[in-house]
Order: C-alpha cells, then structure tokens, then sequence
C-alpha cells in the first residue's frame, strides 16, 4: 500500500471506519495525482452520524449551554480557522484546483462567517405578545430545530459548508455535513477544528463519500430535522421530493445563469473587468458565474474586444502559483461537459472568438480549458439557457432597457445579476427589475455572511446568510399560560 493519506469519517468527535470498509480517492485536478482518500460512507455510517448528533442534541452539555457561550465557541472556531488559514487553504486549492491567492481571500473572510454568527448567537429570542386577555400570558420561543444535515458541492467546501453550519450551531441544532465526493478533506479538518474549539462531541459530524449513497442516506434519514444543501437544481429537485412527504424544511441553495449587462453609460473598462471576473475566476466554476452578458449595441465592439483581449492573455497554469490567473476544472467529467457544451454551441451556430479548446496546462497534466468566448448567439441556444460551469461566456447585443430587462429574465434560473451604468436612476430600475436574488450594480460577485442570498426560480428555496436565515434554522413556539385562578365558569368558550 502506498502511504496515501487516509480519512475515516467524522462522527461522535472521533474517526469512524466506513462500515463498508470501502474509500473514495481524490485527486489533484491541476496534476491527476491522487492526494489522499476518503471513507466511502453508506446507510449504516449516516445512521450512526445522525445518532450521535442526536445524542449531542440532546445532551445537557449542549442543549442547557446557555446562548452566550454557544456564541464563545463559534468565536473560537473562526479564531481557530484563522490560525490553520494557509495550511486550509492549501489544501482546498490542491483538492478543487481553485487558484491559491482566491482561496487565501476566501480563509481571510472565513473566520468572519463564525465571529458575525457569534455575536448573533445571545440575540435569538421570541416576544411577549399583547393579546386582548391581560391575565393570559402569551410569549414566543425560537427553539432549535434538532439534526440538520448539510450537503454541499466541491466548488468552494470551506465556504459553502460555512453558511450552513454557522447559523445551524449559532441557534443550537447539531449536524451531519456530507461534504462533496471531490473535495472531502477541508470539511473533515473544519470538523476536528470544532471540537478542538469545545464544541462537544457530536455537534459536528461528516460523512463522506458519494451522493446517491450517502447523500441519499442522508436525506432518507428520518430523524433528520432539516436539509440545507448547496449544489445542482438537479439534485436540489430530488432532495425536495424525497422530504417533501415528510414536511421537514430543505434550504436549497442551486445553479444559475446569470446576466451581466453594461449599459452604453457604463464605465466600460470597468465593466470588461467585471465582465472577466464574473465569468473567469475561479474557472466560471461558481453557482454566480455571470456566464450571459448583454452589452448595449452602442458599446458591444468596444467591451467585446477588451474582454476577448483580457482572456486571451489569462495565465493559465498551476492554481499554486501566485502569478496563475486560471487554474483546472475540477476533474475530468466536468471538463468534458464544458468541452461538450462548447462543441454544442458550435453546432448550434456559435463563433469561438478566443478559447475553445481544452489544454493540460502549460505540462502539468490536468484538466485545464482555455477561456472562451463566444459570440453570434441568442437566447434560445443550449449554450446560452443551461448552466455549464466553466470559463465560457456568451455575449450579445442589445437596444432597450425593456429588451434586455425581457432577454435577462428569459431563464429558469434567478441566482444573481449583474449591471454596469453610471445612471443612478437606470440602477435602481434595474434592481427592482431583475428577476434575481442578487443584484450587483458596477460590482460583481461581491458576498459577505451579514447580506441575506436567495436563489429565485429554480436557483433555489430559502435564505442563506445574514440574520434572516436564523429562521431557518429555528422552529417558533407559541405559549400561553393562564395567570388567573378564578374558576373557569364555561368550558365552552375559549380564552383570547
Ligand atoms: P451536485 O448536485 O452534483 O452535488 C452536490 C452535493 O450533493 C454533493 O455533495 C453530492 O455528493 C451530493 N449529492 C448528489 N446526488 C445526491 C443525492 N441523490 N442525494 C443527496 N445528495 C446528493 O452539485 P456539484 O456538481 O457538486 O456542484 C455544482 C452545482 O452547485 C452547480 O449547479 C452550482 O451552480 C451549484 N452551486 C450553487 C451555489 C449556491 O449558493 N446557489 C453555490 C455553489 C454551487
């Protein structure tokens, strides 16, 4: 046997051998080489997880500590994520190929994600409610709901698992992560971190391996309280029929294609960078990617040629090097979907103005594209209805607000949209215009933990970030307590 790095699963603060005694590999997508392997996690080791969350749930340890303290330990854990900060985000780059100097801009805001919900964590409360009945007490309580489990993709793991597992422990639930097949190791490493902050053994659990097995078990659990899952509308469509019938509450957090539209007035050099970066980094492999831009026909040769020239010259190499502007997809099938959808959009009429071909990086191996734009496409064309997760742009022209306001919402997505003008009365229209759940004007891919997301359409159910998603994490209880002791004279009529 090689001396590959294995991980066991997570479950009850400790490592736990897959029941199957069976492992995922992960590898390396700038270079194909195997970095380490994961438990491959069934039934058996998701019920074993969601017991000893519901173990920890229960526990005196956990359910009589008081708000405060809980606050104290997601402040430590986010001290703690600042502290392994390079070591973490070295090993998501090599995990997913995503470029370095993006993961350490991500490490650097993580730590905020659990410091916002620490804070938060002693101002979860119900009211006192007024009723007509001055001697009935009515008051509200915000209780958490029990086991959540969290799904998430291999995108951006640390971040994505963040935005679930912070408000979820902040308002006193337990959890079961099943983190992606590709990218298991950060999760695992968050979930040590936890413990060593104090969180009691239990409160945090991750089972890896496949989807259709362990994802699945996971969502088939029936002492589970909630889903939250980040990741296809596919699967995010099979997750909400399979808890439908049970009522339990799913946060879905899904794909998209988003517009990015520059008006004539814009700044255009600004917006060609914007255009760049909402659909180059990260290799287009982000759920915001502004993979659709209209550019005003006044302006569309200017922004199409700065933006075919900035991709043209795009480093394209080893997401370890600070100097790489492009790094891998992150591993084979998906750079053969992007391939596929290109060779598509060819059939279908597109021009490949730049890109268009897949390159292994300057000799390191891996599954690098080159970034593509492509032009003389419409609206009704695959490459331009359907999420592809790559570096590849389409771009058209545009007359009217009102055309582009009608070809912007033409989708079944509404995750973000981008708009560049120097009009402020044109940025307010088209914010309330877009059918969208976030709007960025003469910015893009712009997120923080304190501004509440929303997918619209197919992009998603539920609300992630902010104190707005602590409701999603808490079930209201309403009581009423009868303070007085005159003898009830009518059984038949109710107190109000
Ligand atoms: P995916 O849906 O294939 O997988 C996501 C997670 O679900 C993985 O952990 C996977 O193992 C698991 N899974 C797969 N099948 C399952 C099943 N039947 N039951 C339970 N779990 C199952 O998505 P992906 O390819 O990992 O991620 C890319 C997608 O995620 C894109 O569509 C992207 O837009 C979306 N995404 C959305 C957001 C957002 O916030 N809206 C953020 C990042 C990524």
């Amino acid at each position: 046997m090689s001396e590959l790095t294995t991980w066991q699963h997570f479950i009850g603060g400790t490592w736990v051998e897959p029941a199957s005694g069976q492992y995922v590999e992960s590898t390396n997508p700038a270079t194909r080489e195997v970095l380490y392997r994961a438990a491959r996690g069934n039934a058996t080791d998701v019920a074993r997880a969601v017991a000893a969350a519901r173990e920890a749930f229960e526990d005196p340890r956990w359910r009589d500590l008081s708000q405060t303290r809980r606050g104290h330990l997601l402040r430590r854990l986010g001290d703690l994520i600042a502290e392994n900060a390079e070591d973490l985000a070295r090993m998501e780059t090599r995990d997913n190929g995503k470029l370095l100097r993006e993961m350490r801009g991500q490490l650097a805001t993580l730590p905020e994600y659990y410091h916002y919900y620490a804070g938060l964590a002693d101002k979860i409360h119900g009211d006192f409610i007024p009723t007509s009945d001055r001697q009935v007490l009515n008051y509200t309580a915000r209780e958490p709901l029990g086991v959540v489990g969290a799904i998430t993709p291999w995108n951006s793991p640390l971040t994505l698992t963040s935005s679930k597992l912070a408000p979820a422990l902040c308002a006193g639930n337990t959890v079961v992560i099943k983190p992606s097949e590709y990218t298991s190791a950060t999760v695992l490493r968050l979930a040590e971190l936890a413990l060593e902050a104090g969180f009691p053994p239990g409160a945090v659990n991750v089972v890896t391996g496949f989807g259709a097995e362990a994802g699945q078990a996971l969502v088939d659990h029936r002492d589970l309280a909630k889903i939250s899952f980040t990741g296809s509308t596919a699967t995010g469509a099979r997750i909400a029929s399979a808890t439908a019938g049970r009522f339990i509450g799913s946060t879905l957090e899904l794909g998209g294609k988003s517009p990015n539209i520059v008006f004539g007035d814009a700044n255009i050099p600004n917006a060609a960078m914007g255009v760049v970066a909402g659909i180059f980094a990260a290799a287009g492999q982000t759920c915001i990617a502004g993979s659709r831009v209209f550019a005003h026909r006044s302006v569309y040769d200017e922004l199409l040629e700065r933006v075919t020239e900035r991709a043209r010259t795009i480093r394209i190499g080893d997401p370890l090097d600070e100097k790489t502007e492009l790094g891998p997809l992150a591993f084979e099938d998906q750079r053969e979907k992007v391939a596929g959808y290109v060779d598509l959009g060819r059939g279908e009429g597109a021009r490949v103005l730049t890109g268009g071909r897949a390159t292994d990086g300057g000799g390191l191996g891996g599954w690098f594209y080159e970034p593509t734009v492509l032009v003389d496409v419409h609206n009704d064309m695959r490459v331009v209805r359907e999420e592809i997760f790559g570096p590849v742009l389409a771009v058209m022209p545009f007359d009217s607000e009102e055309e582009v306001v009608r070809l912007a919402n033409d989708t079944e997505y509404g995750l973000a949209a981008g708009v560049w003008t120097t009009s402020l009365s044109r940025a307010h229209r088209m914010a309330a215009r877009l059918d969208a759940g976030t709007v960025w004007v003469n910015t893009y891919r712009a997120m923080s933990p304190m501004s509440p997301r929303q997918g619209f359409k197919t992009s998603g159910v539920g609300v992630e970030h902010g104190t707005e998603t602590i409701r999603e994490y808490t079930r209201l209880k309403s009581v009423w307590i009868n303070t007085s002791e005159e003898p009830v004279a009518d059984p038949f009529t109710m107190r109000s």
